[in-house]
C-alpha cells in the first residue's frame, strides 16, 4: 500500500491522535485494536513513532494543535519516560496551542503517584481512567485486572499529582447487573467528583468472546426495560451532580468536555500516529496499519502502511455531520451543512427532517438542528431517518 497524502486546509486548529495498542491482557468484550504488551515491540514502536511524527508533521500546515489524545490500548502501561519522549517530539515538531488539551487513557492498575507526577511533568493535563465498574464481581466478569480500590487510589493520586481534569469510564448493562448495581456504580464514581464521565452501554462485537457468549437483552444480560431504567437513573444522578450530557455517552462539567472527541463529532481535523490510528483531514480519512510489526517496518522503510484511506464527497461529509451531530447536545451546524450540500437541509432532506421534528427528537434553532433529550436517547433511530 502507498502512504497517504491527505491535503491540509489553512485555518482552524487541529488535533493529533496517537494510538498505543498494548494492554496487560485482552478483555473479553474489547473490540479495539489492542494486543498483550510485549516489551520488545514496545521498545521498537517508540522510535518508529518519533520517525513517523517527523513525516506527518508537515500535514498540519502550520496549524496549532488544540488537542493531543494518547489512546489505546493502555498508554499508561508504557514508562513515563516513553510518553515524555513522545510529547517532547510532538512539541518540537508541531505548534501546540497555549491551552492544548493533552489526554492520556489509563488503567488504574498501571499507575503510581510517581508515574502520575512524571506524566504531568511530561505535559499530560487530562487523564481518562478506565474504572468500568466499582463492583468487584463485575470487574472480574469484564476481565479487568484492577479492583475498585485501585481506581479510587489512582484517582486520588492523579489529583495529588496536580492533574485537574479527570475523567472516568464506566460500562453498564453488564452480565448479571441489576438496576441497583448500576446506580451504585454511578454513585461510587460521583463520590470521586470527576470532571467528566464516559458511560457506555456494553456492546457485543461479534468477534469478541462476549459477542459469542451473550445476546443483547437476554439473560444474564439485563433486559431492555432494565437497561432503559439504568440509563434514566444514571442521567438523573449525573445531571444532579453537575455533569451535563453533551454526547450520548459523555457527561462533563462546563468546560471539561473532551476536545478530541468533540472535534471528531464536529467533523474536525486531526492527524494520526501509531498502528491502527485513525486520522481525518479536510474530508479525507485514513488509518495506519493495525499491526505493530508491519507499522514499524513501514515507517523504517520510509513508507508507512495504510489500513485504508478514503476521500469523502461533500454529500458524505454532510451525512456524517448530521449523523454525529444528532448524537451531541450542540447538534448540527446548519451553515456548515449548507456549505457542503450547496443547499439548505430543509430542501435536501425535507421528509426525514419533518419526521424527526414531528417525533420530538430534535428542534430547529437559528443556525442549528439540535436533538432533544428524547432525541439523544434515540440517536441511532434519529440518524436512521436520514440514511
Ligand atoms: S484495557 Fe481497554 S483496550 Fe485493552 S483490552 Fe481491555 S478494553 Fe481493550
Amino acid at each position: 500500500m502507498a502512504p497517504t497524502d491527505p491535503y491540509t486546509p489553512a485555518g482552524a486548529p487541529c488535533g493529533l491522535y496517537i494510538h498505543l495498542p498494548f494492554c496487560a491482557g485482552r478483555c473479553p468484550y474489547c473490540d479495539f485494536f489492542a494486543q498483550p504488551h510485549a516489551a520488545g515491540q514496545a521498545r521498537a514502536l517508540i522510535p518508529a513513532l518519533l520517525r513517523h511524527l517527523e513525516m506527518i508533521a508537515p500535514l498540519a500546515g502550520g496549524r496549532a494543535l488544540a488537542h493531543v489524545y494518547l489512546g489505546g490500548g493502555t498508554p499508561s502501561l508504557l514508562p513515563a519516560q516513553a510518553i515524555a519522549a513522545l510529547l517532547e517530539a510532538v512539541t518540537s515538531s508541531l505548534t501546540l496551542a497555549p491551552d492544548c488539551e493533552v489526554s492520556l487513557e489509563a488503567n488504574p492498575g498501571s499507575l503510581s503517584l510517581g508515574k502520575l507526577k512524571a506524566l504531568k511533568q511530561a505535559g499530560v493535563n487530562r487523564l481518562s481512567l478506565g474504572a468500568q465498574s466499582f463492583e468487584p464481581g463485575l470487574l472480574q466478569a469484564l476481565g479487568r485486572r484492577h479492583s475498585p480500590a485501585d481506581t479510587r487510589r489512582a484517582f486520588m493520586q492523579a489529583r495529588a499529582a496536580g492533574l485537574a481534569n479527570l475523567s472516568l469510564d464506566l460500562i453498564y448493562a453488564l452480565p448479571g447487573q441489576t438496576r441497583q448495581a448500576a446506580r451504585a456504580d454511578i454513585l461510587a464514581a460521583l463520590e470521586l467528583a470527576p470532571d467528566h464521565i464516559s458511560l457506555y452501554e456494553l456492546t457485543l462485537g461479534p468477534a469478541t468472546p462476549f459477542g459469542r457468549a451473550y445476546v443483547k437483552g437476554r439473560p444474564p444480560l439485563p433486559d431492555e426495560d432494565t437497561v432503559l431504567a439504568m440509563e434514566d437513573t444514571a442521567l438523573g444522578l449525573l445531571e444532579a451532580a453537575g455533569l451535563k450530557r453533551y454526547e450520548v455517552s459523555n457527561f462533563a462539567r462546563p468546560g471539561r468536555e473532551c476536545r478530541h472527541n468533540q472535534d471528531t463529532w464536529r467533523g474536525g481535523d486531526y492527524l494520526a500516529l501509531g498502528p491502527g490510528a485513525h486520522g481525518h483531514l479536510a474530508g479525507r480519512r485514513w488509518a495506519w496499519a493495525a499491526d505493530v510489526e508491519a507499522y514499524v517496518a513501514g515507517v523504517v522503510a520510509g513508507h508507512p502502511l495504510l489500513e485504508f484511506s478514503e476521500e469523502l464527497t461533500p454529500d458524505q461529509q454532510a451525512q456524517e455531520l448530521v449523523m454525529l451531530g444528532l448524537r451531541t447536545a450542540e447538534g448540527v451546524d446548519l451553515e456548515r451543512l449548507r456549505a457542503l450540500l450547496g443547499q439548505d437541509l430543509r430542501r435536501r432532506w425535507s421528509q426525514p427532517l419533518a419526521r424527526l421534528l414531528a417525533q420530538g427528537w430534535a428542534r430547529l434553532e437559528p443556525g442549528r438542528l439540535r436533538p432533544t433529550a428524547l432525541g439523544l436517547r434515540l440517536a441511532d433511530a434519529a440518524a436512521g431517518l436520514f440514511f
